[in-house]
């Protein structure tokens, strides 16, 4: 069992802050999944954890114990990386007890360990197998079962799916879910894919440029975005931002004007409840944020007319793009007849799903 707690982590290569003060706690038996765009320091918090590098400023500690200075094989964890490698000239059982051997393991307990991990990703029939002998995704089991028969207190994934194809990387998302069900152990997944978040968290931590921008539960994420940024990252498709002005300003309360907004019905103007400390002024440029599920051909009090531009079949439904509607470019989803580019439609704004973002970028409405 492990709990990981980073406290103020700074890490610099040379000039350049890779991870600037980070504070965050995984808790034992949580799969927390670490996303954000490339470059945005996910793979050295990782390092950083498993003891590859070494932080700059703060503490890293497992379950209490203060792990400055113990090398990566003196951490109980296991990493996945994307590559794996392999022996090409061992079996799959014997790659799997490799480490478990350098380990001065018995043989008899290898076995053991070797067959209950492959009997947990059901690759026992490939025990005997060269890696050459194998698919992708049984190699990416076989890297997983190396990992498993350490019996670590703590996984580390590093985009472990990214070279898969797209039909075996949902299959290997429920595997690696069942997994953690199973084993009930700590697991820390690093992904750029917001989806692979989405599915596999219990907890998604959003990272930009080194600092974390918001974590929580996926639903809280989806719901409840901190910002712009985690509002335009998580959910697909993207949320829509519609530029806005604010026109009116009451406790509680904001009334923004919305270009191209129809006239509602008796003149009500669109107004969001806000929190307290808001910031907002008269005339401050904000932006309206709503999800393509909020934006609909259902009437509404508060609608829109846009023109699409185009459509997308994506199974069961269309997402209607229009690009130049004046408050900015809008996408719905849409599951009824088709409906075809050059077509002008009036979409409601459903406001309970509607949040309003400062000019700052932080998310404002309640
Ligand atoms: P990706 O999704 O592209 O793998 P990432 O979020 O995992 O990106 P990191 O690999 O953690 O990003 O890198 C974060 C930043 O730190 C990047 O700007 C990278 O260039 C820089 N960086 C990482 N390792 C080193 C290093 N050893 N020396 C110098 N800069 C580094």
């Amino acid at each position: 069992m492990s709990r990981v707690e980073l406290s103020g982590i700074t890490k610099r290569f040379g000039a350049f802050e890779a991870i600037r003060g980070i504070d965050l706690t995984v808790e034992d038996g949580e799969f927390a999944v670490f996303v954000g765009p490339s470059g945005c320091g996910k793979s050295t918090l990782l390092r950083l954890i498993c003891g590859l590098e070494v932080p700059t400023e703060g503490a890293i500690r497992f379950d209490d114990r203060d792990v400055r200075g113990v090398p990566p094989a003196g951490r109980r964890l296991a990493m996945v990386f994307q590559s794996y490698a392999l022996y090409p000239h061992m079996s799959v059982a014997e790659n799997m007890g490799f480490a478990l051997r350098m380990a001065g393991i018995s043989r008899a307990e290898r076995a053991v360990r070797v067959a209950r991990a492959a009997e947990t990703l059901q690759i026992t029939r490939l025990l005997e197998r060269r890696p050459k002998e194998l698919s992708g995704g049984q190699r990416q089991r076989v890297a997983i079962g190396r990992a498993i028969v350490r019996e670590p207190s703590l996984f580390l994934f590093d985009e472990p799916l990214s070279n898969l194809d797209a039909e075996l990387r949902v299959e290997m998302r429920a595997e690696l879910m069942e997994l953690h069900r199973r084993l009930a152990t700590t697991m820390i997944y690093v992904t750029h894919d917001q989806i692979e978040a989405m599915t596999m968290a219990d907890r998604i931590v959003v990272l930009r440029d080194g600092r974390i921008e918001q974590a929580g539960s996926p639903t809280m994420l989806y719901e409840r975005p901190a910002n712009r940024f985690v509002a335009s990252f998580i959910g697909s498709p993207r949320m829509n931002f519609l530029a806005a002005r604010v026109t009116r300003v009451e406790p509680g309360r904001v009334t923004i004007d919305l270009p191209g907004l129809l006239p509602g019905v008796a003149g009500e103007p669109l107004a969001l409840a806000v929190a307290e400390r808001h910031g907002l002024r008269i005339d401050d440029s904000v932006e309206l944020g709503v999800r393509s599920e909020h934006l609909g051909l259902e009437p509404r009090p508060h609608r829109l007319q846009a023109r699409i531009s185009f459509s997308e079949y994506v199974g069961g439904a269309w997402h209607l793009h229009a690009g130049d509607h004046p408050a900015g470019r809008l996408v719905l989803r849409h599951a009824g007849a088709p409906i075809h580019a050059g077509e002008t439609l009036e979409l409601g704004l459903d406001m309970a799903g509607c949040h309003l973002f400062a000019p700052s970028g932080l998310r404002v409405s309640v």
